[in-house]
């Protein structure tokens, strides 16, 4: 496929939008003004993705004034461009923080991980959000190694979580459901879903402003400042005077708030949608229209649009543009699982920023005396998280749940080289894991 030079720029801005399969199949146009006057509201919110619209649902819902400023168009980052994969739990596994935080805490976290993700389900039928939801992800491993480890960690989400929706697939019946035979077995969720990202983001917009939230696109924050009687938030053309502020930047919050900088670090990742597939190659390569994240460092995601292509992500960097070479990241490693599918067109290659923390748990933080919220770095998996986050940070301002307490208890060091060098040291780690993965 080649690319036009418009579209070029585009990805070099950081922000594809016009390759974006999303964003040619969205089922909805909604447009918000530019804030170019002096506004007033109990709370501003900073950043229009799932965190940045569910806050502001939330917070209109309990009848609390809300404006919410974001930089580019609704859903331009993370939140209209992602892999649509919505999972209970965090980014690490149980055994993970039963380990590092304790059974206590995985615990509370495993039931902040569930509530998120029948969360998900909730909004999509309360507003009636037309996103294909669709149940049901397979971790296939790419190593006959890990298939152990995934054998006892279902069994113990069975005993211990008493979570029932996860089984075990060996390798055959692995391939009865992807069609693959790169992998050895692994895990089954039926409790998981996947979903058309940027649909679910602008149904959750259109039910922020149905509540009565106030929405301004093209409205990028340069600076705010917080005190004990206040805040005043700045665009190039306006300001907010609020109460509070909520930070719901992730990938693209750079140096908004310096003290969050170091904590978390941008990561470009990248995703490709094939031409239409024939009824056969559907029914061999995906016949339960499930959705499938695999066992590697650098994970392979893949699913089926509901017009049948397939969407297959995979490929990161940590540069401030996104790359000019998705195609060949993208479909190198598709190649290796579907060689069969080497010839077809790809129609859409898109990509985004996500924010990865160094353990990959999300941070969530109040500053000056709870003046300033922030949610963000869940580390790619922030579907069903981040538009709970929402909720999560209204029920905080009222009082009404200790939840997000819970989650600003997760213990999150800096990146090493601190805010300037975080990047090249990362790069030079995910390298080494990525070879890992070859081997
Ligand atoms: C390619 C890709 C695939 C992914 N796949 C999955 C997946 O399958 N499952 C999963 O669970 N997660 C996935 N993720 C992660 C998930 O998309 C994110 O965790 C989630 O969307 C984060 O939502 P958010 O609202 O916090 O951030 P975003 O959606 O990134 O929103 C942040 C917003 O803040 C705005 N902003 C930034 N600075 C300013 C400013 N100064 N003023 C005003 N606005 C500002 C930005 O323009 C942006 O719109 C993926 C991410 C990517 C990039």
């Amino acid at each position: 496929m080649s690319r036009p030079n418009s579209q070029r720029n585009q990805l070099k801005q950081g922000i594809l939008e016009v390759q974006s399969y999303y964003r040619a199949t969205q089922n909805k146009e909604i447009t918000f003004p530019t804030l170019n006057s002096e506004k007033t509201a109990d709370i501003c919110v900073i950043g229009g993705g799932y965190t940045g619209l569910s806050t502001a649902l939330y917070l209109a819902k309990k009848g609390i004034s809300v404006i919410l400023l974001e930089a580019n168009n609704i859903a331009s980052g993370a939140s209209g461009v992602n892999g649509g994969q919505s999972s209970g739990g965090m980014r690490k596994d149980q055994m993970y923080l039963e380990k590092r935080l304790g059974k206590e805490q995985a615990l509370a976290l495993w039931k902040i991980g569930e509530q998120a993700k029948h969360h998900t389900k909730s909004l999509i039928d309360e507003y009636n959000i037309e996103c294909d939801y669709k149940k049901g992800i397979a971790h296939p491993n790419h190593k006959q190694k890990y298939c152990e480890d995934a054998k006892l960690y279902v069994e113990h989400l069975n005993r211990v979580y008493n979570y029932t929706e996860i089984e075990y697939l060996d390798k055959n019946k692995m391939f009865d459901l992807c069609g693959s035979d790169g992998y050895f077995g692994g895990s089954f969720n039926k409790g998981d879903a996947h979903l058309h990202p940027l649909n679910y983001a602008l149904g959750i917009a259109s039910a922020a402003i149905s509540e009565g939230a106030i929405i301004y696109e093209n409205s990028r924050v340069i600076e705010y400042k917080v005190g004990d009687t206040g805040a005043k938030v700045s665009t190039k053309d306006g300001t907010v005077t609020s109460d509070r502020v909520i930070l719901a930047c992730n990938g693209y919050l750079e140096g908004l708030e310096k003290r969050l900088t170091a904590k978390i670090l941008p990561m470009n990742n990248y995703i490709v949608a094939t031409e239409i597939l024939s009824d056969e190659v559907v029914s061999r390569i995906n016949p339960k229209d499930i959705a499938f994240a695999d066992s590697r460092f650098v994970i392979n995601y893949f699913r089926l649009s509901s017009d049948n292509r397939l969407l297959f992500g995979g490929g990161e960097n940590y540069s401030n543009n996104l790359s000019n070479n998705i195609l060949h990241i993208v479909t190198k490693p598709m190649k290796i699982i579907y060689p069969f599918l080497s010839n077809l067109n790809i129609d859409y290659a898109w990509g985004g920023k996500l924010a990865i923390t160094l353990n990959r748990l999300p941070v969530f933080r109040e500053f000056e005396n709870g003046k300033l919220l922030s949610a963000q770095g869940y580390s790619g998996q922030g579907v069903s998280l981040a538009s709970f986050s929402g909720k999560i940070i209204a029920d905080k301002i009222t009082n009404t749940s200790d939840m997000f307490d819970t989650m600003s208890r997760i213990p999150i060091t800096g990146f090493p080289g601190g805010r300037f060098l975080r990047s090249p040291s990362m790069k030079i780690g995910m390298a080494y894991y990525a070879l890992l993965d070859r081997l």
